[in-house]
């Protein structure tokens, strides 16, 4: 299991585009690159050669962590002649590309809960490295008719008493946008009156176009020197973005900081680079105004071309190597069916069709906009330009839009949680906790009927309480009415945990601090197991049945079997009806297993729609929790790698995106009566597994052992579930002895196969299943 931390930070959004371009091309297809981040040319030979020589001079060993004191000095000389900054050796720190120094400064000035604001369209990276450094991101949107440029007014709104600095990145990465003397100095007065401190990342300081005068943020004076720190590097002015060195000057607490995280994580940056970048620093400068005469003529030409396109917007930018184009106009519009509703829909779109990549700007927080990369040559810049302006007037208004509105919810805590059994002291406890936050506004109470079973919700989540509803049945409304059991499920209980607890004897289940509905429903179906198994001879099996002809096959099987699969294969023959897709509950006539679906509703992943197409339409119409809007919180790496994201390519949901999106639909919508069915004899059973023989019939007591042990060979990770069956939380030895009597009852009038389904091909497993209900 991965840390939280990882879990809240995206992969970064540049770096995937980047590797699906290499994926097209590695199959032969001719994409022009304009997502990408650096600079065209090669390093230049001046520096080549410093670094060969360092090499042949074996200066190979460490150096000094915050960088080599000659390295140190050029960075002081350049930023006192450039900027008119001076600095000491010890507020400098060299790091491995400036992308490094920002994480260090990050981590060297924020503490948890501190808020940064950094103005949107950002730089990708800014507001990970701050949610890494476990502080509050504070995103500020700038506006296009003010040059994407953040207002002293906007600023001045956002702070509160927890900001604690400002990133800004001057010029801009992907706006282009670069501030002037005049604009700094108004921002420098929020923030000296603030007191807040100012990241001021200026590596595209030397890609600047025309008049455009560049002014370092910590120049303006020394009160305003002592809150910034200063962020820059040769990665881009000189080219050299593999050679990895950065460095950040700034108030030396601060930089000791920096100094400190350094020396015990990379050491110090490579020594060959630190000498490459002392050649750059020191040696001739005249390659970096040949780069930015030719990005200027490319600017040039990216610009007018743009502003042939009617509909489409461009400011422009005044540095760095990107254009950051308005292309919201043509949002909703299509080509062949397919609806461009975002940025990531126009960019997917751009790539498949115009073989041009390029980035949505949702990835910089800023969805009307598209960013282009002139680090290309001319001459692909004009062919990248012909093909998306043929692709753009290709985008018609659709005749009908199709709108679709999610009814999803999503959920705080997104993880099922294990049941502990308790005792009546402890229960008596949790239950007095429990109703003290039942206050009258936020008390939601329904009965439900789980198969003669009623169980009572008590709960403060609106959210629940609208899923229990639509899940059960109602039990009849009589006032005199004792539920068999109770739940409460209490959000807002502090200082605890997400937690389920139950207490047999007197059928009480609570959960706390949980909203995801998993959790209830788990609880509730363990419940209805105690309750059924003792006080009305039912028996709960967790598997997947399908009636064909009023007969039923139950599949069972643990993970690795490909249970769902098979399950959704059998639904496709035309007598098969959908009985239960994930448990039921059973009790036996003379010779026959009765087994009947107890719920109103089915609760399903929605990843099944994958497998089931029919899925799709239903789903929409449903009840969700947790599917994903957005890509950021897409957890499926399959879909990433495969170039294959809903989202990219324009839906506004994905229901494969994360194990946790769940739906809640009604079965019967799949094709009415004659696809779903309640109650079905259960007449084959398949005991699905990953090894063994492709199908091979089974005796009672072989099957009884099997399913009582979970399979001795240990497929899949549910071993110690002991009759495959989660919601069997009371394993006394007398429930066990009645489990395996329900269980030789239900096996001595099925017939019984096992088959290695997880193991072989679908379509031979498919052809055995309907074999053997077609001939027994
Ligand atoms: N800041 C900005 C705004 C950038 O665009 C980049 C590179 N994409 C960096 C920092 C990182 O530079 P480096 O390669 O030196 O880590």
């Amino acid at each position: 299991m991965v840390s939280e931390r990882v879990d809240f930070i995206g992969e970064s959004a540049t770096l995937k585009m980047a590797a699906k371009v290499k994926a097209m091309v590695n199959n032969g297809i001719d994409v022009i690159d304009l997502s990408v981040g650096e600079p065209d040319f090669p390093t230049p030979d001046n520096i080549k050669a410093a670094a060969k020589v360092a090499i042949d001079k074996n200066f190979t060993k460490y150096t000094q962590t915050a960088g080599i004191p000659q390295l140190k000095n050029a960075i002081i000389k350049k930023l006192k002649e450039e900027n008119g900054l001076e600095y000491t050796a010890k507020q400098i720190v060299v790091s491995c590309g400036a992308k490094h120094s920002l994480y260090n400064v990050c981590m060297s000035l924020i503490d948890e809960g501190d808020e940064v604001i950094v103005p949107a369209p950002f730089w990708v990276s800014y507001p990970e490295m701050v949610t890494l450094a476990e502080g509050r991101v504070l995103i500020v949107p700038t506006r296009e008719e003010d040059g994407f440029k953040i207002t002293p007014r906007a600023l001045s709104a956002a702070i509160t008493p927890k900001t604690k600095a400002l990133i800004l990145n001057n010029p801009s990465n992907p706006t282009g946008a670069g501030y002037t003397i005049e604009q700094l100095e108004e921002l420098a007065k929020v923030i000296l009156e603030e007191n807040i401190y100012v990241i001021a990342d200026e590596i595209y300081e030397k890609l600047i176009y025309e008049d455009f005068k560049f002014s370092s943020f910590a120049s303006l004076g020394s009160d305003i020197k002592d809150k910034t720190i200063v962020i820059n590097g040769v990665s881009k002015a000189y080219s050299m973005t593999g050679w990895r060195i950065g460095f950040a000057a700034g108030p030396l607490d601060v930089m000791n900081g920096v100094s400190k995280i350094q020396s015990h994580s990379t050491s110090n940056p490579s020594s060959v680079s630190q000498m490459a970048a002392l050649e750059a620093f020191g040696g001739p400068q005249y390659e970096i105004s040949r780069m930015v005469s030719e990005f200027q003529k490319r600017r040039n030409y990216i610009l007018q071309r743009l502003r042939s396109i009617p509909d489409v917007s461009v400011n422009t930018p005044e540095g760095a190597f990107y254009v950051f184009p308005n292309f919201s106009k043509y949002y909703n519009k299509e080509y062949e069916g397919m609806q461009i509703r975002n940025s990531h829909g126009l960019t997917y779109y751009l790539l498949k069709h115009a073989h041009v990549a390029t980035t949505a700007g949702a990835d910089f927080g800023s969805d009307d906009f598209i960013r282009m990369s002139y680090a290309n040559s001319l001459e692909n810049i004009t062919i990248a330009m012909d093909r998306l302006v043929e692709a753009i007037s290709k985008l018609k208004t659709p005749s009908k839009v199709r709108r679709i509105h999610l009814n999803n919810t999503i959920t705080t805590v997104k993880q099922k949680t294990n049941i502990e059994l308790i005792d009546i002291p402890t229960r008596d406890d949790l239950v007095s906790q429990s109703e003290e936050n039942l206050t009258h506004d936020s008390y939601y109470e329904w009965n439900a009927n789980i198969n003669g079973v009623i169980v009572q919700l008590r709960t403060n989540i609106e959210h629940l309480y609208n899923f229990w509803m639509e899940n059960w049945y109602p039990a009849q409304l009589e006032t005199d009415i004792e539920p068999h059991g109770i739940i409460y499920a209490l959000g807002n209980i502090k200082g605890k945990e997400p937690h389920s607890y139950y207490n047999t004897e007197t059928k009480t289940g609570i959960i706390h601090n949980t909203d995801y509905y998993k959790t209830l429903r788990n609880l509730a179906v363990s419940l209805v197991t105690d309750v059924s198994q003792i006080m009305l001879d039912l028996y709960c099996i967790r598997g997947m049945s399908i009636d064909m002809n009023g007969k039923g096959a139950l599949l069972v099987g643990p993970k690795g079997t490909k249970k769902t699969e098979h399950f959704y294969g059998l639904m496709q023959m035309n007598e098969a009806k959908l009985h239960a897709a994930e448990f039921m509950i059973v009790r036996h006539s003379t010779r026959k297993a009765i087994a009947d679906n107890p719920e109103r509703k089915t609760f399903i992943p929605t990843n099944m729609a994958h497998i089931y197409p029919p899925l799709f339409d239903l789903f929409e119409r449903s009840k969700c929790e947790n599917v994903n809007i957005s890509k950021e919180d897409c957890r499926n790496k399959e879909c990433l790698l495969d170039d294959n994201c809903d989202i990219e390519k324009g839906s506004p949901f994905c229901f494969k995106g994360n194990k946790k999106s769940s739906v809640l639909f009604d079965p019967y919508w799949i094709g009415g009566p004659a696809k779903h069915i309640k109650r079905t004899s259960i007449n084959w059973i398949f005991l699905l597994t990953s090894t063994g023989a492709p199908i091979a019939k089974m005796e009672t007591d072989e099957m009884l052992h099997k399913f009582e042990t979970s399979f001795s060979d240990k497929v899949g990770t549910e071993t110690d579930n002991i009759f495959y069956n989660p919601y069997l939380i009371i394993k006394t030895p007398e429930r066990i002895q009645m489990q395996r009597r329900f269980f030789r009852q239900l096996i001595e009038n099925s017939i019984c196969h096992t088959v290695n389904s997880g193991g072989r091909p679908f379509n031979e497993v498919q052809g055995i299943l309907r074999d053997t209900i077609a001939k027994t």
